[in-house]
């Protein structure tokens, strides 16, 4: 059956898939969501003898219903190849296993944990900049290209981003010099993380762009959305052979692929011996933009037998506070963690909850977030909260994550990033650990984080070194080889050094394009 996707806001004719990849996000500022949820059509036994592209494939054509087979498979095809690290894309070990030195058992095979009751750490991070981004925006570029094709455009796609840190560079190695498209990334300037800049103001594709803005990364998501919600300004884009498109997680076209690796997750589990079919398993999710999660709650919903959905923030716990309350509160001091990529107060993708839980309600949905660009926050109703109870907010103060990159550190020899941290430390609090399988989301490599994670693990040591010595220490103590996502920006010249106004963003795209 077709899946056509409309606004949360209101609810016209639907487009197609491809339309709203191409769009990216509504024209009344909603987010398109599918009018319904396809049920997964396999059986986890066959599953389980699937390859990551197999199963990416089985996945999103369910989705992605106006793609042709040849099309999907080619897209997948050309994303989930060489450019990771290992064979199996997403590999799924327990902290001993993950030790190992190689991040990973031997590509595939089982190796039964020592302790019953560990979590599963699904790496998410073997892509092309270390960062679980990698796994959709390895496969955007292609599938908008396509989506470009089926759809008769001409214009020139131009990519608009703004990244709390890690979608910037996904983005950039995804559509570096693909033709048709150029992209413009804005990122928070003192926001991110010294690896994370280096990696994108070093980019080399001739059609990037990678501007700084003095401010958060709320300022410059709220300014995307505003030159996306633009008319005048789309129009004399339209006039010069430009179109905006975007790649932040609000587009359709970066969820559908994430859902792939919770099928891949529960697949690798019955593989293992550790579950059977049909039993379910818990997930836990770092959580910025509620993007990943919104992924494992879509595969929930299309059959996938998760119990229960730990959402993890860092101290801002803004989701933390909303699962406990039901009142979503941005108002409140923006922190910066050493979990940049979660610091967000303005979680775009809830908006996609908020419209399931409200009965598939755009109006409903579009009150509660005229009060939060207005009031600065909404409460939901009862009956919405009833329809949250699968979900469980948990949160990590900045030494609770520190801590437990120590712990893990320490008692396995594995070591997580503070991203995952979170989710690890959020995991061991909350979730009923044991009496259901559970998969942690880790969604960094450490080498994008080092001085963070060298500095958990012992501070005394590590304090006063640069940030390429650590790298060169945490090869050394973990065993991990550096990815050449490192090696690669050492003496890397810096190319983009443009800083901008958060009132002055419209300002440089138009300059970049000269309309
Ligand atoms: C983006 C990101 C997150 C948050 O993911 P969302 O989909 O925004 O919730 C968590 N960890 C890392 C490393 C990220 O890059």
């Amino acid at each position: 059956m077709e899946v056509l996707y409309h606004s949360t806001r209101s609810k016209g004719e639907g487009i197609r898939a491809s339309e709203a990849i191409l769009k990216g996000l509504s024209d009344d500022g909603g987010l398109f969501v599918p009018d319904h949820i396809p049920d997964f059509d396999f059986s986890f036994d066959e599953l389980a003898e699937w390859s990551y592209q197999e199963t990416a494939y089985q996945v999103m054509k369910l989705f992605l219903t106006d793609f042709s087979e040849e099309e999907l498979r080619s897209c997948i095809k050309g994303a989930y190849d060489e450019k990771f690290d290992t064979g199996v894309i997403a590999p799924l070990v327990t902290a001993d296993e993950g030790a190992s030195g190689t991040g990973r058992p031997s590509d595939g095979e089982s190796v039964r944990p020592t302790d019953e009751n560990a979590p599963f750490y699904l790496e998410l991070f073997h892509g092309k900049t270390i960062a679980f981004k990698d796994m959709a925006l390895s496969i955007l570029p292609y599938l908008m290209t396509t989506a470009a094709k089926k759809n008769g455009v001409t214009n020139e796609i131009v990519i608009l981003t703004a990244t709390s840190g890690d979608t910037g560079k996904a983005a950039l190695a995804g559509f570096a010099d693909v033709e048709g498209t150029s992209i413009v990334v804005f990122y928070p300037k003192d926001g991110v993380s010294p690896i994370q800049k280096k990696q994108m103001v070093t980019e080399p594709g001739k059609n990037t762009h990678v501007i700084g803005v003095d401010g958060n990364f709320d300022d410059c998501q709220t300014g995307v959305k505003k030159i996306f919600n633009d008319r005048e300004f789309a129009a004399r884009m339209n006039e010069k052979g430009y179109q905006f498109s975007s790649a932040n997680s609000i587009n359709i076209g970066r969820l559908v692929p994430q859902i792939a690796y919770y099928v891949y997750a529960y697949a690798q589990l019955i593989k293992r011996g550790e579950l059977k079919s049909g039993e379910k398993m818990d997930v836990v999710v770092p959580t910025g933009n509620f993007g990943n999660i919104l992924a494992a709650y879509y595969a929930k919903e299309a059959g996938l037998p998760i119990g229960r959905l730990y959402c993890a923030s860092n101290e801002n716990k803004v989701l933390f506070d909303f699962f406990g309350s039901g009142t979503y509160d941005r108002k409140r001091d923006f922190v910066l963690t050493s979990s940049p990529s979660m610091d967000i107060l303005i979680s775009s993708n809830l908006e996609r909850l908020i419209y399931r839980i409200a009965g598939d309600d755009p109006d409903a949905n579009a009150a509660f977030m005229k009060s939060l660009a207005g009031e600065g926050e909404y409460t939901i109703t009862d009956e919405m909260r009833d329809r949250l109870s699968e979900f469980t907010g948990g949160f990590a103060s900045e030494t609770d994550t520190a801590d437990e990159i120590k712990r893990v550190y320490d008692e396995t020899g594995y070591v997580i990033d503070p991203h995952t941290a979170v989710a690890s430390f959020v995991c061991r609090k909350y979730a009923d650990a044991g009496r259901t399988k559970t998969v942690i989301a880790s969604t960094a490599s450490p080498y994008k984080f080092t001085r963070s994670v060298m500095l958990a693990i012992d501070k005394d040591k590590y304090g006063e070194m640069g940030d390429f010595e650590l790298v060169d220490e945490l090869n050394r103590i973990s065993g991990v080889k550096i990815p050449d996502a490192i090696e690669s920006i050492r003496t890397a010249p810096v190319l983009h050094d443009t800083v901008c106004s958060v009132d002055g963003m419209r300002a440089e795209i138009e300059k970049i394009y000269e309309v």
